[in-house]
């Protein structure tokens, strides 16, 4: 889960990050009585979740409470690089900035350890510090089990050659910062801009934070973190059932049992699409390993729930659910819709193989559901889905 700025920026100044303060809000008059209080004059930033900001317009400086609201009035509703601006940061202006740095701790997953990336030339996107000037980023790995001590965070400060007045500074910054990536379970803490500013202090002005949704549970406050304004209707609602539901933009339903097998059907059905107008895959839908005609169900739900839906394939292996309770579940599922009142309507093609496979085929075919076609190869189902798709 990526976080907006003001959430990073809280997460910081939880762990003694230095940052400035600062309010979300969303509408711009609310800008008035904060830039008051910060002592007339702030900083007006967009909250989305891309970089870039400042570049396109959405970071503006703000001499007075009126222009603050000006601001405000100007970056709300601002499209940057696709995101809407629902929520602007009212926050503290810094002082004088002399310096601008990067640094960040990530999960280095090719190398199977964490990583600290380190500039002394930060303030633009590192991407491009990194293709142009690769000499100025300094890439440090960190034992997962020793972590970033102040000997660690030294080390860091040298590779990066951060300037000798700020190392003490930095090197601070940098144990708390990875404070920050342990006791979140963050899978990255970014700053960028960490500033030196006039009084010669080290301020993180802008920070990212993405945490690892595997570690939710044991962190009950990470619930209100996420943007329920910006999130998929379909997929809370999938979440809700504990089923993993991912909405791409295609217009093919997929449905299977275990994530490789998903994933791969993705592909076939991509590649069936192409001779068929370019249909493809609406969605990610992994029903996992009980596929019950109530998880059937549920699935199904959500699936033919999306408009942009044209057709369905569900492609099932059965291991310990066998393919017969899998038909079951399929034959069991569209009634149990049609009883609640769900108009099914879109054609859905099932290929079964695997354990009880034949007998599985058998109970679709006895079924004879006006919706339902049997195919049972996976190339011959994802055709016959993307043809379906394409058809409508
Ligand atoms: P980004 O463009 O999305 O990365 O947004 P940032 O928050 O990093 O802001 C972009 C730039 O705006 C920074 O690199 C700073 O130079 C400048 N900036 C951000 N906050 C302040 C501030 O409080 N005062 C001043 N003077 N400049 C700021
Ligand atoms: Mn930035």
């Amino acid at each position: 889960m990526d976080l907006f700025e003001y959430q990073a920026r809280d997460l910081f100044a939880k762990h003694d990050v230095p940052v400035l303060a600062g309010e979300v809000i969303d509408t711009p008059e609310a800008a008035r009585e904060i830039t008051e209080r910060l002592g007339g004059k702030s900083v007006v930033k967009a909250q989305v979740k891309v970089g870039g900001r400042g570049k396109a317009g959405g970071v503006k400086l703000a001499a007075s409470a009126d222009e603050a609201v000006a601001r405000a009035t100007d970056i709300l509703g601002m499209d940057i690089k696709g995101h809407t601006v629902h929520k602007v940061m009212i926050a503290e202006t810094a002082p004088e900035i002399l310096e601008e740095y990067y640094v960040s701790f990530l999960l280095d997953r090719a190398n199977r350890t964490f990583l600290s990336i380190a500039s002394v030339e930060g303030g633009m996107e590192i991407e491009e510090v990194a293709a142009t000037r690769p000499e100025a980023v300094a890439k440090t790995p960190i034992d997962p089990i020793d972590g970033v001590d102040e000997a660690k965070a030294r080390e860091i400060v040298a590779a990066a050659k951060f300037p000798a007045e700020v190392a003490d500074k930095v090197a601070n910054v940098l144990v708390k910062l990875w404070d920050t990536f342990i006791k979140e379970d963050a899978l990255l803490v970014e700053v960028n801009p960490l500033a030196k500013v006039a009084s010669g202090e080290v301020i993180a002005l802008d920070g990212k934070v993405s945490l690892d949704d595997n570690a939710e549970f044991r962190h009950p406050d990470f619930e209100e973190l996420h943007d329920k304004a910006a999130a998929n209707p379909l997929e809370a609602a999938a979440k809700e059932k504990n089923l993993n539901y991912v909405k791409l933009d295609g217009e093919v339903g997929i449905i299977g049992n275990g994530a490789g097998l998903v994933m791969s059907t993705l592909d076939v059905v991509a590649y069936a699409g192409e001779k068929h107008g370019g249909v493809k895959p609406a969605n990610f839908l992994d029903i996992g390993g009980g596929a019950s005609a109530q998880v059937m169900a549920n699935g199904l739900e959500i699936i033919l729930g999306d408009p942009d839906v044209k057709s369905v394939f569900v492609n099932v292996f059965g291991g310990i659910t066998a393919c017969d309770e899998v038909a079951n579940g399929i034959v069991q599922a569209l009634k149990l819709l049609e009883d609640r009142g769900e108009k099914v309507e879109k054609p859905l093609v099932v290929r079964l193989d695997g354990n009880n496979a034949e007998l599985g085929r058998q109970i679709l075919t006895d079924a004879n559901h006006p919706l339902v076609q049997r195919v049972d190869t996976m190339d011959g189902a994802a055709d016959k889905a993307a043809e379906l798709a394409a058809a409508k």
